[in-house]
This record gives structure tokens, sequence and C-alpha cells, in this order.
């Protein structure tokens, strides 16, 4: 079996979900287990709406609901006819009076709270999963929509939840493998889960990628493919940089990497699975299926070129701590880390001098709290609206000379570095600069370590075609 991801661009609207019907079938034979995201944006809406309720505005929220009712409706009805579409409208209509009734009652408690967020959230990916599948089946194949809170446990850390793994495994076991063996195609939404007495939970923005590879793992997948509106991983987000481009095969160490520092279409995650079974992740273009997308496997072939991808991480913030006598006293980074951990905060980056300590982190987990306690035993400030940009490939081990030429392009590009970091397995060089800056020394870098090729052909005085190839800079 094989585990097939589409996200949310590739699920919008009846013709992104027609081709999806259409990629599943090509791919029937190899008995696939589809997972889905919200239609694009509903989560982004469904979180809106709840914040308006909590802010009180209950007509303005259910306006939200009415107009992603609406939706579906359409989408339905462009996609199936008949009975399938009877029987899909009854299923939509009836979850949409639940989430108009989550919606009233977060009005009058006047307070969204990560629970009822997750309760809230997972309305995006039931209706996406029940839409998916009713278009699937309608097209000849036999399909089951399979409610991801009963197969995806996790613990109560509501809009971060950890799955438990063994938990899951047994429930995927029991639910799925049976569709599997008797080749129907089960359809679950990503992103979302349950505890274990059902209440419903949410991994982390973006996290359908990570509830596909939870079931490939668990389930012994041939492959996990996760289609997006991108022909695959690239060598720099393409939304960023024109001149990206495809990669055609990466290792887990390195897509781990770039998922890990703001490479976005794969959730940082996703690879863990994978790699504890050795089981290759494909990331496909659901816009272009013929396409040869990217490989992610254990070892990939190097390529001559210094750096595999370039990625950057926005929405950083720096925080500073000093030692009280213009030195660290011994003790002092433990005590430190100790805070951070204590506020579950991740540290993305550290740099250090005998008289200070830098720590980049995600803006949002430096939290007044987090300061307040560190600022109990050492100063602290905090330079918001940073980014880490990362180069990242196996060819950087003991490679003479690639910090120059990072530095230096980064420096061509008007931008100055505050602070720098290269991890043990040598395979990153991350460096922290301004978030406005991220557009400029991403391009400039991918010009320099990417030069593109220009090959132009012409008939030479003797009659042979000759190729040129120009490396730009
Ligand atoms: P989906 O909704 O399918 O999960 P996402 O929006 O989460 O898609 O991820 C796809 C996006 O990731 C792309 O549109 C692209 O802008 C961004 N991206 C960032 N870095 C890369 C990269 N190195 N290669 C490809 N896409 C990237
Ligand atoms: N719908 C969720 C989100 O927007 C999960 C996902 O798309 O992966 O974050
Ligand atoms: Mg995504």
């Amino acid at each position: 079996m094989i585990v097939m991801k589409f996200g949310g661009t590739s699920v919008e609207d009846a013709p992104a979900i027609e081709r999806v019907a259409a990629i599943v079938r090509g791919r029937a034979p190899e008995d696939p287990v589809v997972v889905v995201s919200a239609l694009a944006r509903v989560t982004d809406q469904l979180l809106a709406a709840g914040q308006a309720a909590a802010a009180g505005d209950r007509e303005l929220a259910l306006e939200s609901a009415r107009s992603l009712r609406q939706r579906h409706r359409r989408t339905a009805s462009e996609l199936l006819s008949g009975n399938h579409l009877s029987r899909l409208q009854a299923i939509l209509e009836s979850n949409f009076d639940l989430l108009e009734e989550l919606l009233t009652r977060i009005a009058s408690l006047q307070e969204l709270s990560p629970r009822n967020t997750d309760h809230l959230l997972s309305f995006g990916e039931l209706l996406s999963s029940e839409v998916v599948s009713a278009a699937i089946a309608a097209r000849g194949l036999e399909c089951e929509q399979v409610d991801a809170r009963e197969c995806l446990i996790t613990d109560g850390s509501h809009t971060r939840a950890v799955p438990l793994f063994d938990a899951t495994r047994a429930r995927l076991e029991s639910r799925l493998r049976p569709l599997v063996e008797r080749h129907a195609i089960p359809v679950i939404g990503g992103f979302i889960g349950a505890t274990l007495d059902g209440t419903p939970t949410t991994i982390g923005r973006g996290g359908s990628d990570y509830s596909a590879s939870i079931v490939g793992g668990a389930l012994g997948a041939a492959r996990i493919e996760i289609w997006t509106d991108v022909p695959g991983m690239m060598t720099t987000d393409p939304n960023l940089c024109r001149e990206a481009e495809l990669i055609p095969e990466i290792s887990f160490e390195e897509a781990a990497e770039l998922a890990s520092f703001g490479a976005k279409v794969l959730h940082p995650a996703t690879l863990l699975p994978a790699i504890e079974k050795n089981i290759p992740v494909c990331v496909l273009n659901s816009r272009d299926p013929a396409g040869a997308g990217t490989c992610i496997r254990a070892h990939a072939p190097r390529d001559g070129r210094p750096v595999r991808a370039i990625a950057a991480k926005r929405n950083t913030t720096i925080v500073n701590v000093a030692g009280e006598r213009a030195w660290i006293p011994r003790g002092f980074l433990r005590d430190v880390l100790a805070v951070f951990d204590l506020h579950e905060c991740q540290v993305d980056i550290v740099s250090s001098s005998q008289v200070s300590i830098s720590l980049a982190v995600e803006s949002g987990s430096a939290t007044p709290e987090l300061l307040a306690d560190l600022g109990r035993f050492t100063e602290v400030s905090c330079e918001p609206r940073q980014a880490i940009v990362s180069v990242v490939g196996e060819n950087l081990r003991g490679r003479q000379g690639i910090a120059a030429h990072v530095f230096g392009s980064v420096a061509a590009a008007g931008v100055n570095v505050r602070m720098i970091s290269q991890g043990a397995s040598e395979i990153n060089i991350a460096f922290v600069i301004q978030e406005d800056d991220v557009p400029a020394a991403v391009r400039r870098l991918h010009r320099d370590l990417f030069p593109h090729r220009e090959v132009a052909s012409y008939v030479s005085p003797a009659g042979t075609s000759i190729e040129v190839t120009a490396h730009g800079s």
C-alpha cells in the first residue's frame, strides 16, 4: 500500500478535487490510503471565526460559517449528482449545524480555549475528507471516509498535540487495514486527531504531512506521496525566487534540515516516521501529475553543487541574555536553557561569548512569562522580526571556502548577519538576518550558489553544432 496526501490547494475547489480523484484512480492498483487537508484557507477562516466569536462578534462568526457552508455546498454540487450528492449534502449540513452551535457557544463564553480551538479546526479536515471521499466513490472506486479522531490518538496538549504511537498504530491497524486488504480506499483528514477519551486535538499547523507519514509508518507503506502546489522540493521557495529549480532526489537528512528551517513544503516532523521505517517520501505537483517530483530517501546521489537548497524561516526573535558582571558565570548557560525548557520553547540557534548569549527562537514562543523568568537572574533583551536562513547539503561537509562564499554573497546583497551557526553534522550553515532582508539575501545566494545554466547551440563556421554552457552570476 501507499499513502497519498493532498494539501489545501490540491483540494481547493471542484476542478482540483476532480484532479485528485483522477490521480488516485491512477494509483488504485497500489492500494492507496488518501490523507487530505481542509480546502485551501479553511483552517485560517475557522480560526478567524472562532476569534470573532470570542471577541463577542457572534454575527461575524456565523456569517463566516455560512460562507464556508456555501463554499462546501457549491463544491459538492459541482462534483456530484443524484444519490451521491444528496448523501454528501446531508453530512455537510449536519456538520455545519454543529459548527454553528460551537461558534455560538464560544461567543457566549467569550473565550477561545485551546481545546475549543481544536474542536473548531477539526471541522476543516472532517468536511474535506467527506467531500473528497464522495468524489472518488462517485468515480467508480470503492472508497470510505474514515474519521481521523478514531485513528490518530494524541496526548491532550491542544493545538500541538503529540501522537501516542502505540495507540495510533493499533487504531490504524483495526480501522484502515481491513479496508486496504479488500482494496477499498480509505480517505482520512490530516492534521486532526483525538485524545484517548475522544476529545478532538490538532497536531500543529501544516500537520497533514505529518499525519500522512504517521499513517505510512504505522501501516508499512511502500511510499508516502505528498501532493502539493509546486513541482516538488526545490532549491529554494519558488514563491521567493523565480529561478528555484526542482531537486530530483534528496536525502532524508538534508530534507529534514530544510523542513525544520522553514521549507514549508514539508511539516518539520514529516520525515521522522519515514526515516524510522526507511520509507521513501515523494513530493509531487497535483497540477502536473506526470511531473517527476522529488524523491526523499535515505541516500541521494550527490551532484556537483556545493549545496542542495536554501531555506528561510521567518517569524524569529533573538533573545539576548547577559551575565550580571560582564562575564558569564559557571552554570549560567545551563540555567538559561533550563528556563527555555521549562516554557517548552525550542531554541533554533545559540551563540555565546564571554559576556552574553543569544538564542534564536520562534517569535510566538518568546512569551512574556519566559522573559520574566529569565529576567529574575539576568539582563534580557529581544530583537523581533528576524529570520533564519540556512544553506543545506551533504556536499558542505569538509568543503573549504564555502562559508566565505555564502557570507560573501550575503554581504554583496547588502545584508547584515546577526548570528551564525553550523551544526555538528556539517550539512547546514545557518545565520540570522532581519526578516525584511530575506528576499534580497535568498535571491542573491541562489544566484551565486545555483548559477543558471544557459545552453545555447550554434553552428560553427566548420558546420558542426556546438553547445555553449554559460554560467551566469
Ligand atoms: P500544502 O497546502 O500542499 O500543504 P504548503 O503551502 O504547506 O502546501 O507548502 C507548499 C509551499 O511551500 C509552496 O507553495 C512553496 O511556496 C513553499 N516552499 C517553501 N520552500 C520550498 C521549497 N524548498 N521547495 C518547494 N516549495 C517550498
Ligand atoms: N489544514 C491545516 C492547516 O492549514 C493542516 C494542513 O493543511 O496541513 O494548517
Ligand atoms: Mg502544508
